[in-house]
């Protein structure tokens, strides 16, 4: 069950409010007393609710807004208990001095705003001595391992517990609860609408996430990153799962540059099938790998860590299909959801023989790509803002370097864009001047996040052929489908979602 919070200081938005989420489906609201400008009128609120509700009126030193005195809180709290709500929310020491009445329910909650304390264990057993029928344990996770920590109470709980972490760190356990068998969870109203860090909306909840589905049977996958919070594939990867009618569910795990290995093993708990892997650990995620596939041993990074059926962990780099699949498209011309995927990269390997490549950048992808253009004998050049890079590179690849100051001077028939220059939010910004584009040229820009950058807004009005980042990024995700689930690349399908984000139809937004 989805718990949705309200927090408004009119009661008249609160009622309305309430009766949306009743429409939407919600099954229980908590309504935030102490967000209201004045006292409650607690009539007016509960008696004709169109849901069960709990009852949560905070103090200001558990981040809450109730301004009046402690009495008068807890005279809300008694008032609410007496009039039959169906849960009211009593902080540790108030959950003391109220008692148990008629079928109201208890939630015994403790909040941590600063950190994941290492006495969980103590704080979680004198919750427990409370009188609960649900303990509510909050806090901030300042690191993977504290959202372990937090779900690994849940599971192991005889009392039933609502536990997760708040912020970016523990944002996946705000759905994994659920596996674990949490009650429920929280949820806000709207992504604007969020009244503690890092909640997710009722309708990515619901629907993206699926929670009210989640059991201990639910397969886990996720992102790896640092920083995770704009990545779209969650967005793709749960449209897809739903899509297919598949019990898994795919989280943004963020994880600190140096606690990668330390990590996976913890998160063993969560029994993880698979993991696409973003900056920076596209090179460390190798170690964890017993498996690793030819792109992958020759680029010496990937992006996808799955178990086979055997239960070893393989990885594979669909980032360098993807760029390829991308480039032969627009080769032959074809734009942003037109391609069929019949055509193999023998083609690519035809149309690109003796083509001039200028590549921009010297990191992970232009590494990727920069390998394919070589294997299919065009002849690259590479460029890079930190020129030494350039050097390693091409002698790594046995192509040519350029310094990054002389980018503009070097004629090309493609060019490839493999830095973050023009990304969200410097998006005004290109790596490569205007007056040197022409209509022969295919520019591919990597960048997806604005999927038109100034590159390909500048490459399209001189009559270019242009593919956008957008292209690659939604084949890698499809061809990691595959490797998660074995299933078909459900490469329109993506499309489509990701069409859609862009038109504004889906909002999305993983913090
Ligand atoms: P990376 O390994 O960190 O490499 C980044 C490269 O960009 C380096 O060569 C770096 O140059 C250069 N760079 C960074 N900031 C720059 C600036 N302000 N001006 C000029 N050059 C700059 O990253 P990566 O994994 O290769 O990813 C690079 C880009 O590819 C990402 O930013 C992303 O937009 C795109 N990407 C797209 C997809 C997709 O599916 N479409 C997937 C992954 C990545 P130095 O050596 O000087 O630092």
């Amino acid at each position: 069950m989805i718990c949705v919070s309200i927090g408004r200081s009119r009661h008249k938005m609160i009622v309305h409010e309430h009766r949306a989420l009743a429409e939407k489906g919600a099954e229980l609201v908590e309504l935030r007393l102490d967000w209201l400008a004045g006292l409650p009128n607690l009539a007016r609120l509960i008696n004709d609710r169109p849901t069960p509700v709990v009852i949560t009126c905070r103090r200001k030193s558990e981040q809450g807004r109730w301004t009046s005195s402690e009495d008068q809180r807890i005279t809300v709290l008694r008032a609410a208990i007496a009039a039959g709500v169906e849960y009211v929310d009593l902080e540790e020491d108030v959950a003391q001095q109220i008692q148990r009445y008629a079928d109201t329910k208890r939630i015994v909650s403790h909040h941590d705003f600063e950190q994941t304390p290492e006495d969980l264990e103590i704080i979680h057993a004198r919750l427990c001595k409370l009188d609960p029928d649900i303990v509510k344990l909050v806090t901030m996770a300042n690191s993977a391992n504290d959202m372990v920590r937090v779900l690994r109470l849940v599971k192991e709980s005889d009392v039933p517990t609502v536990g997760f972490c708040m912020g970016e760190w523990g944002l996946a356990s705000r759905v994994l609860c659920g596996k674990f068998g949490a009650p429920f969870t929280y949820a806000s109203f709207s992504s604007r609408r969020v009244v503690a860090p890092g909640q997710l909306s009722f309708d990515a909840m619901k629907d993206l996430y699926r929670f009210d589905s989640i059991n201990s049977e639910t397969q886990v996958y996720g992102v790896l990153g640092d920083p995770i919070g704009h990545s779209l594939s969650p967005l793709i990867h749960n449209t897809a799962f739903r899509d297919a009618d598949l019990n898994c569910v795919y989280l943004p795990f963020r994880v600190a540059k140096n606690a990668l290995s330390s990590t996976l093993d913890e998160f063993e708990l969560f029994d993880v099938r698979g993991y696409s892997v973003t900056i920076p650990h596209k090179q460390a995620v190798l170690e964890k790998s017993q498996y690793l596939d030819e792109a992958v041993q020759e680029i010496g990074a990937a992006n996808t860590l799955f178990k086979d059926d055997q239960g070893h962990w393989r990885t594979s780099n669909t980032d360098y299909d993807a760029a390829l699949e991308s480039i032969r498209l627009g080769l032959s011309s074809r734009r942003f959801g037109d391609a069929d995927t019949e055509d193999t990269t023998d083609g690519l390997e035809i149309e690109l023989k003796g083509k001039k490549v200028l590549m921009f950048g010297a990191g992970g992808v232009a590494r990727a790509i920069g390998l394919g253009i070589v294997r299919s004998n065009a002849e690259l050049t590479i460029t890079n803002r930190t020129h030494q890079r350039a050097i390693r590179l091409a002698e790594e690849l046995g192509c040519q370097h350029i310094p990054w100051a002389d980018r503009d001077l070097v004629g090309a028939d493609i060019l490839i864009n493999c830095t973050p220059v023009g990304m969200h939010p410097n998006v005004g910004e290109s790596p490569f001047s205007a007056d040197w584009l022409n209509e022969q040229m295919l520019v591919f820009d990597t960048v997806y996040n604005p999927e038109e950058t100034v590159l390909i807004g500048q490459a399209r009005e001189k009559g270019c052929r242009t593919v956008t980042g957008l292209e690659m990024f939604v084949r890698q995700a499809a061809m990691q489908f595959q490797c998660f689930t074995g299933k078909p690349v459900p490469l329109e399908q993506m499309q489509k979602t990701v069409r859609e984000y862009i038109d504004g139809a889906i909002e999305w937004s993983s913090r």
